[in-house]
Order: structure tokens, then sequence, then C-alpha cells
């Protein structure tokens, strides 16, 4: 039977719905919309697009954004002093620190400033602690968005064999642990496994966060595995997207129209083995901010209680 796949996009935009009507909720309870504030430092322009973007789905389903654009020169006390006045603000629901930093600014550091009950990101250690113990409020983005879309396709969790390759504090550990607390029976893999296609080929669902495009091939997958592709991989030559889609696929035709083109971690002779996969674009990554304006509901609701 042919693989069928997980429409990121439409699963997003229904997500986006819900939060749109929850945020109307909380206005008519508390009279307030969740706020969500922004903080960007530098001008790196993917991060712009990043955080335009969130902006962007917050003024659609009817989150206040409040941005903070800091030149790349920032001081870190500087940066910690913004993020303290961010935490202190009655106004304020969630904040929003665009990675990555300036090297003078430690990462964790600023992080960490971040209160936890506005860390709509789920990175701060105290959010990570909870989630560790199945009691978290605030998860990090991307898993969540993942075990939602698993979730909403019916695919039984329970008893599963679930292989994450890759073990980022971002992407794969929260996976990892939100699996476990569905009672899926969670393998973690990474750069030193040893034998990856064996023990790759032993998961019902594969989750793949490791930022190598096509890296997956069939050989990994085995046969009517669900497939979960969270890489992002921008190809950059005609001769990557040949060897890996082939002459005359319609990925080249786009690189020659687009000049880039964005692949997953699983190659797309993998996804044919697969019974469901998300497919790269239109996955996991229209999933991450819907998670963000739910996060930013969330903290709302939780606050203005
Ligand atoms: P990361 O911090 O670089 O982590 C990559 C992980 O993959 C590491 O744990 C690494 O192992 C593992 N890995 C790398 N090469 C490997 C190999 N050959 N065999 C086995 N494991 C290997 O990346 P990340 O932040 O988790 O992101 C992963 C990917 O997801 C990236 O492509 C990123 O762009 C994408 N992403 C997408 C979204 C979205 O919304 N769609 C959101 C977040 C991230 P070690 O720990 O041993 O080094």
């Amino acid at each position: 039977m042919a693989a069928q796949i997980i429409d990121g996009k439409a699963l997003a935009e229904t997500i986006r719905k819900e939060v749109a009507e929850g945020v109307l909720q909380l206005e008519q309870k508390r009279g307030a919309r969740p706020t969500l504030a922004a903080v960007l430092v530098g001008d790196d322009p993917a991060s712009h697009i990043y955080v335009r973007n969130k902006i962007k789905a917050c003024e659609q389903v009817g989150i206040k954004s409040d941005s903070h654009y800091l030149p790349s020169s920032t001081a870190e006390s500087d940066l910690l002093g913004l993020i303290h006045s961010l935490n202190q603000s009655s106004e304020v629901d969630g904040i929003l620190l665009q990675l990555p930093l300036p090297k003078q600014i430690d990462k964790l550091k600023a992080l960490d400033s971040i209160s936890p009950q506005k860390d709509v990101d789920g990175l701060h250690p105290w959010n990570v602690g909870l989630l560790v113990q199945s009691r978290a409020a605030l998860v990090a983005c991307t898993p969540l968005g993942v075990i939602e879309a698993l979730k909403r396709y019916q695919v039984p969790l329970a008893g599963q064999r679930a292989v994450v390759v890759g073990r980022s504090d971002l992407v794969g550990k929260p996976l990892a642990l939100l699996l476990m607390h569905e009672n899926a029976t969670v393998t973690v893999c990474h750069s030193k496994t040893r034998n990856l296609p064996q023990v790759v080929s032993e998961g019902d669902i594969v989750l793949a966060a490791m930022g190598k495009g096509a890296f997956l091939t069939p050989d990994f997958i085995r046969e009517g595995a669900v497939i979960v592709d969270v890489g992002t991989t921008v190809l950059k030559t005609e001769q990557e997207i040949i060897s890996i889609f082939g002459e005359g696929s319609k990925k080249l035709e786009d690189f020659r129209a687009n000049k880039t083109v964005i692949v997953g971690d699983v190659h797309p002779s993998a996804q044919a083995k697969s019974s469901l996969y998300t497919p790269v674009p239109g996955g996991v990554g229209p999933l991450t901010i819907a998670m963000l304006l739910r996060n930013t509901l969330r903290a709302a609701e939780i606050r203005r209680r």
C-alpha cells in the first residue's frame, strides 16, 4: 500500500483555529489577550524571517506581539536586563529569545534568565525537569508538534518501538521523553551509536532529528514503519539534488527556479517503505509555530488565572 502523508500544514491550520478560539475565550473571561515578546539580537537574515513569521502567526490568531530588535554588539548584561524587565511585565505572557545569539552572549545564561512561567519555547531547565516528571505545562514546540501529529493521525504509541535519531536538548531528548510518557518503548540514537541501520530498522516509529540530508536510506527503515522527519537541510548544488532525487526530478526543477531546496533526514526512497510519513517541507515545520502559539496561550491562561 502506498505511504500516506501527514499533512503538517493542514494540521497546523486546525491547531491555529483552536488557539484563536482559546484567545477569544481568555479575552472574554479575563479581559486581556495573550502577549508574546520576541527578542532578536543581531542581523542574521534567517532569524529575522523566523521572527517575522512567528509574529505574523501570532497576529493571525489574535495574540499580541511585542518585538525587541537589538544590535549584534549588544552586551550580555543589556540582554539580561531586557529579559528581566519582560519577566516583570504584567502584560507579557511569553518570551521568545531567537537563537543563535552573538558570541559575546552566553546562550544558556540568557535562556535560563527567562521566567519559567513565560518560557514558551520550553527550554528552561525548570520546565525540562517538569517534563522529565511528566508534569510540564510548557514543552519544547517541535517535539510537542510531533506528538500532536502522531495523536491526531491516530498512530498507536503505547507499546510501540520508537527510535529517535538525535539527542539534542531542543528536539531529540524532549521527544524521547514525550514518547516514553505515551508508553512507547524508546531508543535514542546519536553519532556514536553502533550499527545504526540495524537499530533504526527495529523502529515501528522512526523519528529523525539529525540534520543530515537524506541520510536515512531504505535499509534503515522497516516495511510499514511510521516516519517523522524533523531534519531540515538546505541543498545548494545540483549534484547533491541529482544524487538524492535523480535527473529530471521535480526537486531539480525547483532548485533551478529557486536556487535552494530543503530536504529532510530521510531519503525519499525510504519514505516509500513507510506506511505514514511527514514530508519536508510541510510536515513538522508548520507544527512548530502552531505549538508556539499554543504554548503562549497556555502560559497566559495559567498566569492570568
Ligand atoms: P543538533 O543539535 O545538531 O543535533 C543533531 C543530533 O543528531 C545530535 O544528537 C547528533 O549526535 C545526531 N547525529 C548527527 N549525525 C549523526 C549520525 N551520523 N548518526 C547518528 N546521529 C547523528 O540538531 P537539532 O537542533 O536537534 O536539529 C536536528 C534537525 O532538525 C536539524 O536539521 C534542524 O534544522 C531540524 N529542526 C527542525 C525544526 C522544525 O521545526 N522543522 C525544529 C528544530 C530543528 P551527537 O549528539 O552524538 O552529536
